[in-house]
């Protein structure tokens, strides 16, 4: 389960910026395409942040729609996996959007 690592990551990264204060609200911004599970993430929150300033934050999870340009005629579609096939018929699809993990806000007492 990569979420793990990734949740410690963030952990030290929030903690870090909340010095001395503790954290009170963590935002985050999970891409659709980018295999993170937010359910994973909510749990290995909960066993990461014991012990930090992070404990008992509330975890708040914003999912980002993929998005996909069609290689042949341009065209801009939604994705919700990694591949997708686009009206003109072309599965040639570069991903533009959608895997992004990123903490988008945090809040301390
Ligand atoms: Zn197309």
């Amino acid at each position: 389960m990569h979420e793990l690592g990734i949740t410690r990551n963030i952990v030290s990264i929030v903690a870090e910026h909340a010095g001395d204060r503790r954290v009170k609200r963590v935002a985050l911004e999970i891409g659709r395409l980018s295999a993170v599970m937010p359910d994973a993430i909510r749990f290995c929150f909960d066993v990461c942040s014991k012990d930090t300033p992070l404990e008992g934050a509330e975890l708040e999870i914003h999912e980002i729609p993929g998005r996909g340009r069609c290689l042949e005629c341009g065209a801009e579609l939604e994705l919700n996996e990694p591949f997708g096939r686009c009206e003109c018929g072309s599965v040639r699809i570069e991903c533009i959007g959608g895997e992004e993990l990123k903490i988008k806000e945090m809040e301390v007492y």
